[in-house]
């Protein structure tokens, strides 16, 4: 019946499956010999990591992803509801200002940079086995561009070399269909060879990254929905979370990215990277008035207790999209994100006055708005006319008196001695908050006096 069988080919194209011992276009429709199974989209990038570890491909081989390009609406909606949107690509050539170096000169640079580089002054850190290593050879990463190791492949992160200055990577204008990126920054370089790969983790902000030459990457990323964030936080402080936990997850995603792509990753993607093709990789970490919302859940299922510097990276970025969103028109999100991770907020707070404070004059400045009156607390009290009150007694810290206190019922302890020796790291009051189109919103300096007088002269640490 060689009508069904033309039928039957035309709807597999159809759904982008390559039936590839049919490729010629006369024993694609009219043999009716053939009897191997078309090889899907996903199989086709599973192919491309030949000489990876068995085991691993065994388990991304038994996982349920879509590629990007068919990706089903319930999964559509996972990504959704847990965080901004799904990942997206771009046209790389849309993010860099000028025309990026060459990997000859991206090779001399880091060459330059280990030289140049000892245990005090580096930016770095070396990674083996997807895991950092201090007593690596961080030069094994060039030389294992030219020899790949399956077994112990070293990979540098966080190189920063003149040749790539903060200004030439940007985020596309076509990321603000989905998300306005704002407050653009920890710009770094990777140099990943073939057979790096980094096991399942979260990054602290939303992010873009654009391999460079040839460097070729595999993506597999999940959404932060409650389901998989559980399972991610049995994983805490354990290695081969993809492995265990891979084929448990829910609306995962697969993709690749060569030097012609750009990838938004959104706040919250649980995500696992595989080197295809070894290169550089370029980054950076932005924010968005929409990723607040992703927070509270990361908060509450325990995700940003990996290790302090993640914690207090996260609870930044949520600050800032919180600050956006009032400001941006999604303050209805923002101030349910905020009562979503209310306890969270209390606990945090208190033991980091830097972040509070800071907290305290986004939260002043907008509570003062005259329209405020109009919106309800989404935690069922404080309506209309009293939300200005009520949110300030019951979600915020007081200011005035002898001592701060958090609502009614939590009383702030002493900043912890750690804590306040990191406090310069948390954003300073004169912070600019610029989105890609250049708009911009600087903390004014007469609100931090404002604040400032009413707090407890010997808690003061500006
Ligand atoms: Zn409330």
């Amino acid at each position: 019946m060689p009508s069904l069988y033309l039928n039957l080919h035309i709807s597999l194209d159809e759904a982008g499956i390559v039936h590839t011992e049919c490729s010629n276009l006369s024993a694609r429709y009219l043999s009716n010999r053939c009897t191997q199974r078309p090889v899907t989209p996903v199989e086709n990038l599973l192919n491309t990591l030949v000489g990876f570890d068995k085991g691993t491909l065994k388990v991304l081989q038994g996982m349920r992803v879509s590629p990007l390009r068919s990706i089903p609406k319930k999964v559509q909606d996972l990504w959704t509801e847990s965080t901004t949107t799904w990942p997206r690509l771009f046209p790389a050539e849309k993010c860099w200002t000028k025309t990026p170096p060459s990997s000859v000169d991206l090779v001399l640079a880091t060459l330059n940079k280990l030289a140049e580089s000892s245990n005090e002054n580096k930016t770095f850190t070396t990674y083996r086995r997807g895991e950092p290593d201090s007593k690596a050879d961080p030069r094994t990463a060039i030389a294992q561009l030219y020899e790949p190791s399956t077994s112990a492949p070293v990979s540098l992160i966080g190189l920063n070399i003149p040749e790539l200055p903060d200004d030439l990577l940007k985020c596309p204008e076509a990321l603000s269909k989905h998300v306005e990126p704002y407050d653009e920054s920890g710009h770094q370089l990777f140099l990943t060879p073939r057979f790096s790969q980094t096991d399942l983790h979260i990054d602290s902000a939303d992010g873009l990254s654009v391999p460079l030459g040839q460097c070729t990457k595999l993506w597999l990323a999940f959404p932060p929905t409650p389901k998989n964030l559980a399972h991610m936080y049995t994983q805490q402080g354990r290695k081969a979370k993809l492995s265990c936990i891979g084929s448990s997850l829910e609306g995962g995603l697969i993709f690749q990215t060569t030097a012609k792509e750009a990838v938004y990753l959104p706040v919250g993607t649980i995500h696992a990277v595989l080197t295809t093709t070894g290169g550089f990789l370029n980054a950076l970490d932005f924010t968005t008035p929409e990723s607040s919302k992703t927070y509270a859940p990361l908060s509450a299922a325990g995700i940003d207790r990996a290790d302090e510097s993640f914690r207090r990276d996260c609870f930044r970025h949520f600050l800032k999209s919180v600050e956006l969103g009032l400001d941006n028109q999604r303050e209805s999100m923002a101030v349910k994100a905020w009562v979503d991770a209310d306890e969270q907020i209390k606990e945090y707070g208190a033991g980091d006055g830097g972040w509070r404070r800071s907290a305290m004059v986004i939260w002043d400045d907008y509570l003062e708005r005259r329209k405020v009156r109009s919106i309800s607390c989404p935690c069922g009290r404080g309506l209309g006319e009293l939300f200005p009150t009520h949110f300030r007694a019951e979600h915020l810290w007081k200011t005035g008196g002898k001592r701060s206190g958090i609502g009614r019922s939590m009383k702030v302890s002493a900043p912890r001695k750690h804590t306040e020796a990191l406090e310069p790291k948390v954003p300073p009051f004169g912070m600019v908050l610029r989105s890609r189109a250049g708009k911009e919103k600087r903390r004014l300096q007469e609100d931090v006096v404002g604040i400032d007088r009413q707090r407890p002269a010997k808690k003061s640490k500006r």
